[in-house]
């Protein structure tokens, strides 16, 4: 341990405390722009980079950044000194005279840490003006580099490169030139990138975001018999857009909601998700019992998708021909939906509210659409972009009361809902496929073993005496240890379930910005497990809308005609 004075207040702590994390013990914020927390709790440092967080020093004559430095015994630290309070000041005005400041036009606005930082320190005036750099703008499916609003914190390269292992940008030039950038500086959809989103949620300006497709709702709303499914996770964590805790949002009131924007079908992500359960689960029976193509690796994700693809295309066979539930529901209703409701396919419009930016380009891929080229999705909106959508309707959407979703496609189990959180897939499936492998109801079907924030989560379950090896693996830093181990002939493993967010959908690039903050993230995950927790309806097997659809249109589970409307394949790329 170690003794100090910070602002004259008497600390001990750890050896090897920075001096920033030990000023929040004493309940002093000091700001940060490069600073961002991790997956596992602690803070990560960024090198510090954007030197905000400078701190006074008794006896030193240089401020210091507390960040990267760390409080010694004795040491006697100023946070807020005069000295220190106009250093950091004069940093951020240098940071605006290279900022296009144009707040109002920016989707970062009110949410901008370089905004809300300015404000802090009374900063109301241009007080440097001079040359600024100039970049072209980079849009992609879903993403939009826009390297005049950075202010080269570095939090982006690290979650790209550090937390997963993607590597598709990294800090170029010298000097007044230096800048995020791609190899060769490409657009962003030529480089590896996942669209994972991780760069975006950690931004602290306007530099990285989503492709803002919110307004195209309206359109649709109007002009098409437009049909809205919801994502497991977004319902949780919608609550925080409206200054409530995680979770604290009932669906019920989200789904009235969507009833006043005017959509004139509001179904659930959750349903398709206990339909990826009957399908999923049934490969994985099918591949286990004949010994072929093992491990079977969960196919939710479009951003470990195409990491996969970009990567491991050596393995694209063992991973499930299932669709993600956000595509498993846009071609479910749009090929079983027509006849019920009387309607022609290409009048309908699916919108989807999804916590994530990989979703917008996953609706976008080439297997995505019938022959036709009708698309099983349409549109894709993050959770951000519905708290938007809400705000501009004028909704109060607190105050609602509840309603249901609307059927066939609304009904769910709590399987479908633990979706949202890294294991629930993995929970989901052992629910359903242990009953079916055994015949005996399942006496606890609480797996506590896959749930959790840790990156990689492993256990063997057994199925009457059939013992099965599953890992679970958040982060496509994660997935690459996993991969690797296959890679190299050295996996155990009969199921592997792969979400590319720390944590899974619950922290993903669309959900509202909060940096991977663990504490948020609990909360986040607390409140899935409670709604799965409540629920009678708990298996997906089980949900009596599933086994209609069976009964009346796909047949059984991997049928032929469940195989053309459900499963896809993967492309090395
Ligand atoms: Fe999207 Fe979820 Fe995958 Fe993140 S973990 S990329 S939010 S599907």
């Amino acid at each position: 341990m170690v003794n100090a004075k910070i602002n004259g207040i008497n600390i001990e702590v750890e050896k090897g405390t920075s001096i920033l994390e030990a000023a929040k013990k004493v309940n002093i914020n000091l700001p940060t722009l490069c600073n961002m927390y991790m997956i596992d709790g602690k803070t990560r440092n960024c090198k510090g980079t954007c030197r905000v967080c400078i701190v006074e020093v008794e006896g030193q004559n240089k401020l210091i950044p507390s960040c990267e430095t760390e409080l010694l015994e004795g040491m006697s630290v100023k946070t807020h000194s005069l000295k220190a309070v106009k250093a950091r000041r004069t940093i951020v005005e240098l940071l605006l005279s290279n900022h296009p400041m144009d707040c109002l036009n920016c989707e970062k606005n009110n949410k901008c840490e370089l905004q809300k930082l300015a404000s802090d320190l009374g900063i109301d005036e241009k007080a440097y003006i001079g040359e600024k750099s100039h970049f072209d703008l980079d849009i992609s499916d879903g993403f939009i580099r826009d390297r005049e609003k950075c202010i080269l914190c570095r939090r982006c390269v690290t979650a790209c490169n550090e937390i997963q292992k993607v590597y598709a940008i990294t800090v170029a030039d010298r000097g007044f030139g230096s800048n995020i950038s791609t190899f060769f500086n490409d657009s962003i959809s030529n480089t590896q990138c996942t669209y994972c989103g991780q760069c975006v949620a950690v931004c602290p300006t306007g530099a990285l975001r989503e492709k803002s497709d919110y307004k195209k709702v309206w359109e649709v709303i109007d002009d098409k018999y437009s049909l809205v499914q919801i994502a497991p996770s977004v319902r949780y964590a919608l609550a925080e857009e409206f200054d409530l805790e995680s979770g604290e949002l009932s669906t019920g009131k989200i789904v009235t909601a969507l009833k006043l924007l005017g959509f004139k079908g509001v179904f659930d992500t959750n349903f398709a998700a206990d339909l990826t359960i009957m399908e999923e689960a049934t490969e994985f029976i099918k591949r286990f019992t004949e010994g072929k193509n093992l491990p079977l690796i969960t196919s939710c994700c479009p951003a470990w998708i195409r990491y996969a693809e970009n990567t491991y295309n050596e393995n694209l066979h063992l991973i499930s021909s299932c669709k993600s539930p956000q595509q498993m529901f846009g071609a479910t209703a749009k090929s079983y939906l027509p006849e019920k409701l009387g309607i022609k396919k290409e009048d309908i419009s699916v919108v989807s509210i999804m916590p994530c930016i990989a979703k917008k380009h996953e609706a976008k891929r080439e297997e995505m659409q019938d022959v036709n080229g009708i698309r099983d999705v349409d549109i894709v909106i993050t959770t951000r972009e519905f708290a938007k959508l809400i705000r501009e309707a004028g909704i109060d959407i607190v105050n609602l009361p509840e309603s249901d979703f609307d059927n066939p496609l609304g009904l769910s189990s709590g399987a479908a809902t633990i979706f949202g959180t890294s294991g629930g897939v993995m929970e989901a499936a052992l629910r359903t496929a242990y009953e079916w492998v055994t015949g005996n109801t399942l006496e606890n079907i609480d797996f506590e073993v896959v749930r959790g924030l840790e990156g990689i989560k492993e256990a063997v379950i057994d199925l009457n005496g059939v013992k099965i090896n599953i890992a679970v693996a958040s982060s496509l830093g994660n997935a690459k240890k996993i991969m690797d181990e296959i890679k190299s002939g050295n996996s155990k493993y009969h199921f592997i379930e792969i979400m590319a967010c720390p944590g899974g959908c619950i922290d993903g690039g669309g959900q509202p910005y909060i940096k991977s903050n663990r504490e948020r993230l609990k909360k986040r995950m607390q409140a899935v497990y409670k709604d799965d927790k409540g629920r009678t309806l708990r298996k997906s097997h089980e949900n009596p809308m599933i086994k209609q659809i069976y009964e009346d249109f796909l047949i059984k589970p991997n049928s032929e005609l469940a195989h053309n409307i459900l499963h896809t394949q993967y492309k090395s790329k």
